[in-house]
């Protein structure tokens, strides 16, 4: 592997515009690029858009917007200057130009069989306990080119195809399992199996690193690079990412999903995770651990120290679960490296979009000290939406919690000790805010016997509605005073008189 390290690879990432791009998706993507960064190699970005039946109008613009977004940006791909070499419907003439040279070779060949033909010898291979295989019945046919005509390749019929696969070592499948694949459609296109091997060869792909769910067709692949003369690449088949329920995550939805499942299935999708204010580099870091682990007890790594790390040989070989919550952890964890400043500017277009007219944002040392009191909070970005509330709107309701605080003996007294106590400035500094309360908890034990507990946490339900969220002194120092009067009135509505 060292001497890999110092060969640049080219890989790809090859997505079928065929559905919506999901995390699974976009962790072989990863990958792929991880590999091609790390050796200074490149990383290629291939439109597989072959199989016109299931094309998806938007996936492409999508899956691209989600890369960017990642920050895994591609050295050649369909928005090059050359870039429509890298989508495969606009390359059908190389397609041809290959297939022609399998037939004149006698490597492949045309067939005729109908659909109903196929299905009366699938059947009958069923009913023999047979894997279903065309029987390349056309092989011998020497038929011409014509409509309705598809070519297939004629694979060795005896014998074992060698897979040799990075991960997995030698994997070795009987020829006599596989029928002939087509290769050209008899709409013109060509075939995934053909598409890829002629786009690989001739991009000079070093490693195809890609699902294992084609290492099956990977036999197919290692055949017709035998039959063109061609050098294979490195295969590396990476085992899925699958759901909580250990199954394959899809494209496209099966419209039978429980509202659990929708939820679960939205947070694998890059725009609700753009949307929620999850970080980039949050979702790269924990989909590299989905599959990959750097050799040490280190979770939190920013890109460029994955990139630094990352070899093939720390890939695993078992499937992986998307979880939710560790993908907050990663997120949380990356927020809590975010300065002040940083957690500022990434989070105020959430508040300005969720409070427009909140003069307050124009403040930045405001925002900041906004933001600061906040972040524990949050788990993603628009979190901040929630957790900011109090900043911009005094409580319109009080949590059971926060009532049962107000309607508690005493509560009276220490909002109304604190309205007493407020001196007459716009808004307190922190500091004042902090001395504020000090002093109020020592009149307060003196005059009444009061404790901590009997005076902090009705005030900030007072304050804010509820009975958790950010420190007393800093809801105290965001408000206005005028606000701060305003809200212990309302609250001492909901109070005990004494
Ligand atoms: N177009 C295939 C897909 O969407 C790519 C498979 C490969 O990487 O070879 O998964």
């Amino acid at each position: 592997m060292s001497e890999q390290t110092r060969n640049p690879a080219r890989t790809r990432y090859a997505p079928s515009p065929t559905g919506r791009t999901h995390l699974g998706n976009l962790r072989t993507a990863l990958f792929a690029w991880l590999w091609a960064r790390h050796t200074d190699g490149q990383f290629i970005l291939r439109i597989e858009d072959t199989d016109r039946e299931r094309l998806v109008a938007g996936a492409q613009e999508e899956l691209m917007d989600a890369l960017r977004w990642l920050g895994l940006n591609w050295d050649e791909g369909p928005d090059s200057p050359n870039g429509s070499r890298y989508v495969q419907s606009h390359n059908l003439a190389r397609y041809r130009e290959v297939v022609q040279h399998l037939l004149d070779c006698g490597r492949a060949y045309y067939c005729d069989c109908s659909p109903e033909r196929l299905e009366i010898v699938r059947r009958a291979q069923q009913a023999r306990g047979q894997k279903p295989r065309y029987d390349n019945h056309c092989r011998r046919r020497r038929l011409e080119a014509g409509d309705q005509r598809v070519v297939r390749l004629a694979l060795p019929e005896n014998g074992e195809t060698l897979v040799h696969d990075v991960l997995r070592g030698t994997i070795r499948f009987e020829n006599a399992d596989h029928g002939d694949p087509i290769i050209l459609k008899s709409d013109g296109y060509p075939t995934y199996h053909l598409a890829s091997v002629v786009d690989d060869h001739d991009m000079g792909i070093t490693h195809v690193i890609r699902a294992d769910e084609w290492l099956p067709s990977t036999p197919i692949h290692v055949n017709l690079y035998a039959a063109l003369g061609w050098q294979p690449p490195q295969f590396v088949h990476l085992p899925l990412v699958t759901d909580h329920e250990r199954r394959k995550i899809k494209k496209r939805s099966d419209g039978d999903q429980s509202a659990e499942y929708a939820e679960y299935a939205e947070m694998l999708r890059v725009a609700t995770l753009r949307e929620r204010g999850y970080l980039p580099q949050a979702v790269l870091n924990y989909l590299a651990f989905l599959g990959w682990h750097p050799g040490s007890t280190e979770e939190i790594m920013t890109p460029e120290e994955i990139v630094a790390r990352f070899t093939l040989e720390r890939l695993s070989t078992s499937p992986a679960v998307f979880d939710v919550d560790r993908l907050n952890w990663f997120n949380q964890q990356h927020l809590k490296r975010l300065s002040n400043a940083e957690l500022s500017a990434l989070a105020l277009p959430y508040l300005r979009a969720a409070y427009p007219e909140a003069a307050q944002l124009a403040d930045p040392a405001w925002c900041e000290a906004l933001i600061a009191a906040v972040r524990d909070e949050l788990i993603a970005l628009a979190d901040v939406v929630t957790a900011a509330r109090f900043a911009f709107e005094p409580p319109q309701t009080f949590t059971t919690e926060a009532l049962a605080l107000l309607q508690a003996p005493n509560a009276t007294v220490a909002l109304n000790a604190l309205n007493d106590a407020l001196p007459n400035v716009a808004r307190l500094t922190h500091a004042q805010a902090e001395e504020l309360l000090k002093s109020l908890r020592d009149q307060l034990k003196q005059a009444h016997q009061l404790s901590g507990k009997q005076i902090l946490p009705p005030i900030r339900a007072a304050l804010t509605g509820s009975t958790g969220g950010a420190h007393l002194a800093d809801i105290l120092a965001l408000l206005s005073v005028a606000d701060l009067r305003e809200r212990l009135q309302r609250a001492l509505a909901h109070s005990p008189t004494l």
